[in-house]
């Protein structure tokens, strides 16, 4: 299972698509995702993942997030892989292997170890400034032009090339390498379902694709074993 945005979209929690509308519909998720976006600008960033933690605190996992993890014993093995870092699917009851990282977690910029798992316990500031080195503090996530953690990558490589069934769903195919998942499940032989309510650039290695909303049709999907 690969999961992108769209499957908390019933939770509440922007897509990038979703998020350029309202407060923020005159910046570029794109370049607020990023370091250099940052570098640039880091009280206007820190105040948009600010933003977002607030909707993912007040969000709860959605009947596709909770089909996911009670489906877990109908299979050899389900493997949840997420480029999602809202937590949800965690949540739910799945241990995901998150590739993106997690919204809540924040991280020095200059790398020099400090981590806080609790957003309620950071040192003020928008940004603070890390307490162990004084450079900012990030939200540890991944963003546009960085490398992804090569274990939690080399993880999901592993699963996707030993599945039988990858379903896709939730995400637009645009960011690399997850979006190159699907393809290395299917060279290796797995079949792939897409499901997505528009189109998107993975269909074309789907032998099946559906048009739904991940919180309705997860449920339907694992209901009918
Ligand atoms: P994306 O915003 O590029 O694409 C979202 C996809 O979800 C679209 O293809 C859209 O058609 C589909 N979608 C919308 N509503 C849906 C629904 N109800 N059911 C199923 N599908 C639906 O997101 P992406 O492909 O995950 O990749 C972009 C990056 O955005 C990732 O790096 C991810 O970390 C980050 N992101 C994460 C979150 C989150 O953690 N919830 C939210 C926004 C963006």
């Amino acid at each position: 299972m690969l999961t992108g945005a769209g499957i908390s979209a019933e939770s509440g929690i922007p897509t990038f698509r979703d998020a350029q509308t309202g407060l923020w519909a005159k910046f570029d998720p794109m370049q607020l995702a990023s370091e250099r976006g940052f570098r640039a600008d880091p009280p206007t960033v820190w105040r948009w993942y600010e933003w977002r933690r607030a909707r993912v605190a007040a969000a709860a996992p959605n009947a596709g997030h909770l089909a996911l993890a009670s489906a877990a014993p109908l299979f050899d093995m389900l493997t949840v892989i997420t480029q999602n870092v809202d937590g949800l699917h965690a949540r739910a009851g799945s241990t995901p292997i998150e590739l993106h990282g997690s919204i809540m977690r924040t991280e020095c910029l200059a790398k020099c170890g400090f981590i806080e798992n609790d957003p309620k316990r950071l040192p003020p500031g928008e940004p603070p400034r890390c307490p162990q080195c004084a450079d900012w503090l990030r939200p540890a996530v991944v963003w546009f032009g960085e490398a992804l953690d090569t274990s939690i990558l080399h993880r999901a490589e592993v699963a996707s090339q030993q599945c039988d069934l990858m379903m896709v769903v939730g995400t637009s195919g645009l960011v690399y390498p997850a979006a190159g998942l699907p393809a290395l499940a299917a060279r290796s032989g797995a079949q792939i379902i897409v499901l997505n309510p528009e189109p998107t650039d993975l269909d074309v290695l789907a032998t099946v694709v559906v048009r739904m909303a991940a919180a309705v049709a997860l449920p339907k999907f694992f209901a009918s074993g």
